[in-house]
C-alpha cells in the first residue's frame, strides 16, 4: 500500500465531509478573439453568438464531489507559516482554513484539488463556502495541504 493510498484510508475513517463543486464548460467564443479574456466587445459585435455572460465559459456544468478531508482553523497555525508562504496567501481572517487531504468518498482516490479556479470552484464544509487560495503537495506526494478562504 503505497503513502498516498494509507492516508486517503486515514482520510475516509478520520477525516471530516465536504463537498468540492467544480465548474467546466466549453470555452466562449469572446475568451479567445483577441487574446485576451473575457470581452464584452465581442458580444456587442456578435450578438447571435452564444453568450458567456462574462463567465467566459458557455454550457458549462458543475461536478459535485464528496470528499473527506481535516479541517483546522488557519489561525491556530498562523505563527507558524513560513514568510514565503504569507507572502502568496495574503491577508487571512479569522474563519480561514486550512485543509489536508482530499480523499473520494466513492473512489478513495486523491482528488487533485491543484486545478480547481479560484473565482468559479469552490469548497463546501460546515455549510459555508470557501475558495481554495493556494495548494501544496504534502512530501511524498501523500496528499494534498490547502488554504481556504471564506467565499
Ligand atoms: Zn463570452
Amino acid at each position: 500500500m503505497s503513502k498516498q493510498s494509507r492516508f486517503m484510508a486515514f482520510c475516509l475513517r478520520n477525516g471530516e465531509s465536504a463537498t468540492i463543486s467544480n465548474s467546466s464548460g466549453t470555452a466562449c467564443p469572446c475568451w479567445n478573439w483577441r487574446g485576451s479574456g473575457y470581452s464584452p466587445e465581442y458580444h456587442r459585435l456578435y450578438p447571435a453568438s452564444a453568450n458567456c455572460n462574462g463567465t467566459g465559459l458557455v454550457s458549462s456544468s458543475t461536478a459535485q464531489t464528496n470528499v473527506k478531508a481535516f479541517f483546522y482553523p488557519l489561525g491556530m497555525v498562523g505563527t507558524k507559516i513560513p514568510e514565503d508562504i504569507k507572502t502568496v496567501i495574503g491577508e487571512t481572517v479569522e474563519g480561514d482554513l486550512i485543509m489536508y487531504g482530499t480523499a473520494n468518498t466513492s473512489t478513495a482516490a486523491l482528488v487533485d484539488i491543484s486545478a480547481l479556479e479560484e473565482q468559479e470552484d469552490y469548497i463546501a464544509y460546515n455549510s459555508k463556502n470557501y475558495k481554495v487560495r493556494k495548494v501544496y503537495d504534502m512530501p511524498h506526494g501523500t496528499g494534498q495541504v490547502a488554504i481556504l478562504v471564506r467565499k
